[in-house]
């Protein structure tokens, strides 16, 4: 939703740097655009996206998903919320069963209407979408087969209006689902990557150029999860912690609230 007016979408391509990876996203539908906010590193300033309303969300966990999924999506919970309680007093979170949020339902990537819940309200829901089936959840969404996740985020100016978070069982390695759903919440909270595809902006740094140590790279929304190259040679990337850079923007999209 960033730099055009009206309906958006945007699409993560294919990574250059790493060979094979995830590639983590976030599909905005917007009828306005966030704000940068003046906080924070200066080139990352325009790295954010709207915010959770004031109090705690209410998350719906689907039930579709098994009990080891289910508690690894708890812990997740718990680490967003014990950020908020530190950084900004407050937790994002009540994670619930699925009672009270009908199914989100959404046919491409502007379909707004097929998305339930409310800005506090939303839910975390198992799609199996085939992403090689044309007319497939997936392919709607202008997603495939690398993109294990997405959070598809509606609003009405620069307000969440509400969210939905799906996590495709097809393609989300199980020894990096906490990693895939910590990401994730990460935009239902209101953070865009730590930096953009391609060349990138004044206020929001490009990806590529920056070093494997940098710490916009190993944050948990840096927008790519390596998964190894299947001949031993690179290892399947775990992040299942917050780091300093997601806490400070965290601070900087909270700040003044
Ligand atoms: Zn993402």
């Amino acid at each position: 939703m960033w730099g055009g007016r009206g309906p958006e979408l945007r699409r993560r391509g294919a990574l250059l740097l790493i060979s094979s990876a995830l590639v983590l996203g976030a599909l905005g539908v917007a009828c306005g655009r966030a704000e940068s906010v003046d906080c924070g590193p200066e080139d990352q300033r325009g790295s954010f996206l709207p915010s959770l309303p004031a109090g705690t969300a209410r998350l719906a966990i689907d039930p579709a998903f098994d009990p080891i999924s289910r508690e690894s999506i708890l812990q997740v919970v718990e680490t967003w919320n014990q950020l908020g309680s530190t950084i900004v007093g407050r937790s994002f979170f009540a994670a619930q069963a699925s009672g009270g949020i009908p199914r989100s339902m959404p046919v491409g990537p502007q379909d707004c209407d097929g998305v339930a819940g409310s800005s506090e309200q939303f839910s975390v829901q198992l799609d199996s979408s085939d992403a090689s089936q044309p007319g497939s959840r997936w392919v709607s969404l202008g997603l495939n087969s690398s993109n294990p996740a997405v959070t598809i985020r509606c609003y009405e100016g620069s307000n969440l209006q509400k969210q939905v978070v799906l996590i495709n069982a097809r393609y989300v390695l199980p020894a990096q689902f906490r990693s895939v759903v910590l990401h994730e919440l990460g935009h239902a909270v209101g953070l865009d990557h730590s930096c953009q595809m391609g060349e990138g902006s004044g206020d929001w740094v490009g990806c590529q150029g920056l070093g494997n140590e940098h710490p916009y790279v190993s944050a948990v929304m840096f927008p790519y999860l390596r998964m190894g190259n299947g001949s031993g040679l690179g290892a399947v990337e775990i992040k299942e912690n917050l780091q300093f850079n997601d806490q400070i923007r965290v601070g900087c999209r909270y700040q003044n609230r």
